[in-house]
């Protein structure tokens, strides 16, 4: 577990002269710490900047499907298990919908921290970035120099060239949640209009507290209001406010040499705003073409053009999520009732459920390579 605050002020020393890495991974979140584990034991020098220190700062209601958390080895963070999903319109006060797979909360620190101790030798920093010419990479602490880039740094995607989306225009979604205590037995969704038009109001059990939120598929539409009136709804209290915003259209995975994974690439799936096992999905693919890069089996062009390839691959599914999301707002009154109690047969939502989550299946994470072993040589120095 990270033990340190993010350095500030004085301890924010600059970087040794000649901060150079093999790999520069910008963001130590979901996807950063993701392709840094796929990286262990290449024997390349691996570094992880990140603002704060590594699980420091959760910016979501932090549910993923369960088999993925089992896969990657990180099922010690999950605080509670889901196997359907509790849904509530105006018209109709409680729909099951049951689901092929289970979902899973987990504890964010503790989750950042197993996938942080799956790294092997990479080396983490806490360093704001604040831009990028070429292979340099500039931050609050100095430049890094690296000739294979990841941008991990969530929607802003700061090493993009040009300017990027400024909220709340451009393609973004927008979410805000309260952490109270609490307990619950089920994932529940409202899709209401009483809370918000286009999006949704959750409330999402994990063990001793409750993630209450309302996102909003249209970034100029607030969201405190409806969270508070949502929580009035269910007789909790506002404590621990965190929310951000959500790229919700998928955007070329590498541009000017760089490669982006999660948010910055827009991974997040559209509908549901679901983006953490997508985060960890390109993750790999990304990592996978680094290792190949730096185990000599292919160059860096091949490597941009073979993820951008599979990244965009995902496009036409992304688009035809992204046009479900767009039309859910006129969904009102009886039709979405009537589309609320047709997912409650079991052929139905199991279907669905299942191709959504082969859009990103857990089978694609295996485990961590195995540590490097040193030589003798190594462990005498
Ligand atoms: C309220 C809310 C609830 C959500 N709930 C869920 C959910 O339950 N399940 C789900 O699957 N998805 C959920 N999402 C979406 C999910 O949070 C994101 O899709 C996911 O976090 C993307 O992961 P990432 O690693 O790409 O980016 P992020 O998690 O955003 O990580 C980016 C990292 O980069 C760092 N960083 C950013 N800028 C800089 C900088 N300039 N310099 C240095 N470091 C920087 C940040 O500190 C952070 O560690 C939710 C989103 C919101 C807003």
């Amino acid at each position: 577990m990270p033990v340190r605050a993010t350095k500030r002020g004085a301890a924010r020393v600059p970087f040794p002269h000649g901060a150079d890495a093999d790999v520069l991974i910008c963001g130590a979140s979901f996807a950063g710490l993701t392709v840094a584990r796929v990286l262990r034991s290449t024997g390349a020098r691996v570094l992880v900047l990140d603002r704060y220190e590594v699980g420091e700062r959760q910016t979501s209601a932090c549910a993923a499907p369960t088999e993925w958390l089992r896969n990657l080895g990180l099922e010690a963070s999950i605080r509670q298990t889901f196997d359907s999903l509790l849904v509530h319109t105006p018209g109709i006060e409680r729909a099951r919908w049951a689901l092929p797979f289970s979902f899973s909360t987990f504890d964010y620190r503790q989750l950042c921290a197993l996938l942080f101790d799956q790294r092997g030798e990479a080396e983490f920093e806490t360093a704001k970035v604040e831009g990028r010419t070429g292979n340099t990479v500039r931050t609050d602490r100095g430049d890094v120099r690296a000739p294979l880039i990841v941008d991990a740094l969530g929607w802003r995607r700061v090493l993009g060239p040009g300017d990027n989306f400024q909220p709340p225009d451009g393609p973004l979604s927008r979410g805000l949640e309260v952490h109270p205590s609490g307990v619950g037995d089920d994932l529940e969704l409202w899709i209401d209009p009483r809370y918000v038009d286009a999006g949704y109001g959750w409330s999402f059990p994990a063990r001793d507290e409750l993630r209450i939120g309302v996102g909003s598929f249209d970034p100029h539409d607030p969201v405190k209001q409806p969270t508070l009136r949502l929580l009035e709804d269910v007789a909790a209290e506002p404590h621990g406010y965190q929310g951000n915003w959500i790229p919700h259209r998928i955007r070329p995975a590498t541009e000017d040499g760089v490669f982006f994974a999660g948010d910055s690439a827009g991974h997040c799936l559209p509908l549901t705003a679901e983006g953490i096992r997508t985060a960890f999905y390109f993750g790999i693919a990304v990592g996978r073409e680094l290792r190949a890069v730096l185990e000599g089996r292919q160059d860096r062009a091949q490597a941009l053009k073979r993820y951008h390839a599979f990244s965009g691959s995902h496009r036409w599914k992304y688009e035809a999520i992204y046009l479900s999301q767009q039309s859910i707002r006129h969904l009102h009154g009886r039709p979405l009732d009537t589309l609320t109690r047709i997912f409650t047969r079991p052929r139905v939502s199991n279907w669905t459920f299942r191709h959504y989550l082969d859009i990103a299946p857990p089978q694609f994470a295996v485990p961590a390579p195995p540590a490097a072993v040193r030589t003798a040589r190594e462990v005498a120095a």
